[in-house]
């Protein structure tokens, strides 16, 4: 069967072009996909019976299954547990923002990189997403929240620059005007300093948003709580980042968890003040850990996070705590699946 789903324009029309059919139908069916979300081919009455028929014969346009919901209760936050055709599950998050609606999409099932505090890696890397998987993720929501989608962040499980093919390819699908015409700039690549796919991503000429997960201001910490801090020192990876910055004049994001007892001191709120102002116009996002009974880690409290916030800020830089929006539905990474069990693993 010929995949659909996660093709381009030109794509389509080729797979038409090779079966001797008219290459107008390529942009039909983007149009049908993208635009109407008809995904039955036999209600695609645009076309005649016989190439509903064909396409019913050998094509198909895979959609990932609903397995779970949590809605937090302001109702702006909706994630879903999803299930792809070989049974793996993924999270993806919707979150209805002031400017819009905002969705946080996995690129990986699992995550090989083993942040302590992440619920994603704790069953390792089953494999990567496909570029249907990938773009799906958008599909399914679209078709849910029935209005736009203003921007989107790869943020979900996975390490996205370790997927890098795919996951460029779905983005630059999702950026066309035929498909859902988000701009680069509204999108963004959260990486967990994959040093050579930076690089790589800074060359590439899109406009897309990085943001750096820093968490730690030192290399023992940060070896501590990220395994890939072994492989890439910080510096190396501040220096990946500032071409990042240099190339593609982005504002960079910086992603820093609050971990009490672990990397909160006010040393090292000094510090990062100190590496949020070598990028201009950066921004520090401050995340309170999110504990489980699996992730035994502890936010500090609410007068420590002020103050290591005021530290950062002191230094010029633009510093917030994150809202801690998804608390009440498991929102942190990997939380909703590891509820429900890893069905991945169990066909291991
Ligand atoms: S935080 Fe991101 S990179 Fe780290 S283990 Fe989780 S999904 Fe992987």
């Amino acid at each position: 069967m010929i995949e659909l789903l996660g093709k381009s324009l030109s794509e389509l029309q080729e797979i038409m072009v090779s079966h001797k059919i008219p290459k107008f139908r390529g942009k039909q069916l983007i149009d049908y996909i993208y635009s109407r979300f008809i995904f039955d081919f036999q209600d695609m009455t645009q076309f005649p019976k016989s190439l509903r028929d064909w396409l019913e014969k050998h094509c198909t346009i895979t959609l990932p299954t609903i397995i779970a919901e949590s809605i937090s209760p302001e109702g702006n936050t909706r994630k879903l547990l999803l299930e792809l055709s070989d049974g793996s599950r993924i999270e993806t998050v919707l979150m209805a923002q002031h400017y819009g609606n905002s969705i946080c999409v996995s690129s990986q099932v699992g995550c090989a990189m083993g942040c302590v505090f992440c619920a994603s890696t704790q069953g390792g890397l089953f494999r990567d997403l496909t570029v249907a998987e990938i773009v799906g993720q958008v599909v399914l929501f679209r078709t849910l929240a029935d209005e736009a989608i203003h921007s989107l962040v790869i943020m979900g499980a996975g390490e996205p620059l370790q997927n890098y093919n795919n996951t460029v390819q779905a983005l630059q699908l999702i950026h066309e005007p035929y498909a859902f015409n988000i701009s680069y700039r509204k999108m963004t690549i959260s990486t967990c300093g994959w040093v050579p796919n930076i690089y790589k991503l800074a060359d590439e000429g899109l406009p897309i948003t990085l943001a750096l997960s820093l968490h730690a201001t030192n290399d023992t910490v940060r070896r501590q709580i990220m395994p890939v801090g072994a492989r890439y020192a910080l510096d190396e990876v501040l220096e990946a980042v500032t071409y990042y910055y240099n190339t593609t004049q982005r504002r960079i994001t910086f992603e820093y968890i609050l971990i009490n007892d672990v990397n909160v001191s006010q040393d090292e709120a000094h510090q990062l003040g100190r590496i949020g102002k070598q990028f201009p116009n950066c921004h520090i996002n401050l995340i309170p850990v999110n504990g489980n009974e699996h992730i035994q880690l502890y936010k500090p409290s609410n007068k420590d996070m002020n103050t290591f916030k005021d530290i950062v800020s002191s230094y010029g830089v633009s510093v917030t705590i994150r809202k801690e929006m998804g608390d009440a539905i498991q929102a942190a990474c990997g939380q909703l699946k590891a509820a429900h069990g890893r069905k991945e693993e169990i066909h291991e």
